[in-house]
């Protein structure tokens, strides 16, 4: 097979994060040849900080690996069927996480880099392509994420003549393990949850008391912030990555409710007082030195950051490998430019994948990779493929970027924002579950549960289905 298909002009791709590496993965596993163009080492983004293919700039976690009921752990399914390499390599290198899916950020990079690599039908370029891509690349995938380089970013632009929305990003800290203080911190996963790879005493937790809180709310509210650049100003946060100190002046209960909310933990130390609220760490490396604040990302000015992360109890004298930082986001008006199949209507030579798309996440920036890479694929073979059924994650994922969103770019300013994959992207059930298994009605958390549980498992049997009826690439399926 590989033989019949080594005639066929290579598909290039832009880009080699997590969307360019899994379309490179999928179009090779297809038979067909790839040329992979990556700019690090010789230029490098913000935030990426080695030559590693698929590095994770920020968080080290694909979140949960619950298939049955969360939306992304169902993801993480629909990928594995799909021989996902972005999975595959999570896997091997995941980290105790209590339900998330986390990962040693090296090992996970180095073994998606040795993979494709490895590849006869790839060849990787270490180099920026900084323009449109010379005309006789006949199909191509840019997938140059949140940080495309200037040049490449800048004719995108004028091709497809929509401004691009940038907003923030904001990196969580670092914390080294051996800095926290566990005679104040301790131990456990929230409700004791074990998930892969975990022992339900995952996470680090630091209590605090009501004055406490208080006193940090304060602090988050008055430290200073990392100056604007002129660009930036008047720019909308993406609500799932907010700054904790804009989630602070939201309302002073907002954290309370939010990444510090005391519940489904108890304090060995001192087991009879409830704290107030609760700030967790999560293992950051396999060797478990590292720690990283979860949902603690950040402007405020890396003085500040110091000063005020060491009130919290536990941290006083946490020293940090990394301290938050501010990044630009970029993103298409995906709904109005791409067709179904993730081609540029104007230039359907030109397909684009991962969070240049308007998703948001790893995971969801691997997924669309994966999509990518298969239509791609079809599209060097002369096949055509119907994509992934809208009753699916990585279809209700693709909806909402080539589709899915009420586009009201004529009647105002454009509101298309990117998005996590979550139930909400997913059509309705025919009919929603009201009785359990045991025959007892359902009610309120009882019916969403099982709601959810009915989604997945309806999306995890339609993609068999897809996979079974429409799937028809070498090796693919
Ligand atoms: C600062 C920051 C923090 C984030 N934190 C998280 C997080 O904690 N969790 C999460 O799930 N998501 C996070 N995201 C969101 C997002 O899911 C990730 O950025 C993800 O890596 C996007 O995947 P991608 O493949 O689209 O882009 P990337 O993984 O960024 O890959 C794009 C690649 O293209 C290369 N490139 C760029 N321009 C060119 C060019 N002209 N020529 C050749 N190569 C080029 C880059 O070097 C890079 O390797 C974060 C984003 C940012 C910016």
């Amino acid at each position: 097979m590989i033989s019949a298909v080594l005639t066929t002009q290579p598909v290039h791709i832009i880009g080699a994060g997590l969307a360019g590496s899994e379309a490179a993965w999928q179009v090779a596993r297809a038979g067909i040849r790839v040329v992979l163009h990556e700019m690090r080492p010789d230029r490098m983004t913000q935030a990426h900080k080695t030559d590693g293919l698929a590095e994770l700039v920020c968080s080290n976690s694909f979140r949960s690996d619950d298939a049955a009921n969360n939306a992304v752990g169902l993801l993480h399914a629909e990928m594995r069927k799909l021989g996902s390499l972005v999975m595959r390599a999570a896997d091997v290198n995941q980290v105790p996480a209590g339900g998330a899916l986390a990962v040693d950020r090296d090992g996970f990079s180095a073994a998606v880099t040795k993979a494709l690599a490895e590849h006869p039908l790839i060849e990787i370029r270490r180099e920026e392509i900084g323009g449109l891509p010379p005309e006789d690349w006949g199909n191509v995938i840019i997938a140059t994420g949140p940080l495309t380089s200037a040049p490449l970013a800048e004719a995108i632009r004028a091709l497809t003549d929509e401004s691009a929305l940038a907003f923030f990003d904001a990196i969580a800290p670092i914390v080294h393990r051996d800095s926290i203080d566990m005679s104040v911190a301790w131990f456990q996963s929230r409700y004791d949850k074990a998930g892969p790879g975990g022992s339900g005493a995952d996470y680090l937790n630091c209590p605090m008391t009501r004055e406490q809180y208080d006193a940090f709310v304060d602090a988050l509210i008055e430290g200073e912030k990392v100056d604007f650049k002129d660009w930036e100003r008047d720019t909308p946060y993406f609500d799932g990555c907010l700054p904790i100190e804009v989630m602070a002046e939201r309302g002073r209960e907002t954290l309370r409710h939010g990444p510090m909310k005391p519940v489904g933990l108890t304090n060995p130390h001192n087991p009879l007082v409830k704290p107030y609220a609760i700030v967790q760490l999560r293992q950051d490396n396999k060797l478990g030195t590292l720690f990283n604040m979860v949902g603690f990302q950040t402007k405020l000015n890396y003085g500040a950051q110091q000063r005020v992360f060491r009130t919290i109890p536990g941290l006083e004298n946490a020293e940090f490998a990394r301290l938050g930082g501010l990044h630009r986001n970029t993103f298409l008006n995906s709904p109005k430019l791409l067709d179904p199949q993730l081609r540029l209507r104007a230039a359907p030579r030109l397909r684009f994948a991962g969070q240049m798309t308007g998703c948001e996440g790893y995971v969801e920036s691997a997924g669309i990779g994966l999509v990518a890479g298969l239509c791609a694929a079809a599209d060097a073979l002369g096949q055509a493929l119907a994509t992934p059924p809208p009753t699916t994650a990585l279809g209700a994922l693709l909806g909402h970027i080539t589709g899915g969103h009420i586009e009201t770019i004529d009647a105002g300013p454009r509101s298309f924002q990117p998005m996590n994959i979550n139930f909400g992207l997913f059509p309705p059930l025919a009919t929603a579950p009201t009785h359990g298994p045991d025959g007892k009605k359902l009610r309120g958390p009882e019916k969403s549960v099982a709601k959810k549980q009915a989604l997945s498992a309806r999306a995890l049997a339609d993609l068999d289905g897809w996979i079974g009826d429409s799937l028809k690439l070498p090796a693919a399926a």
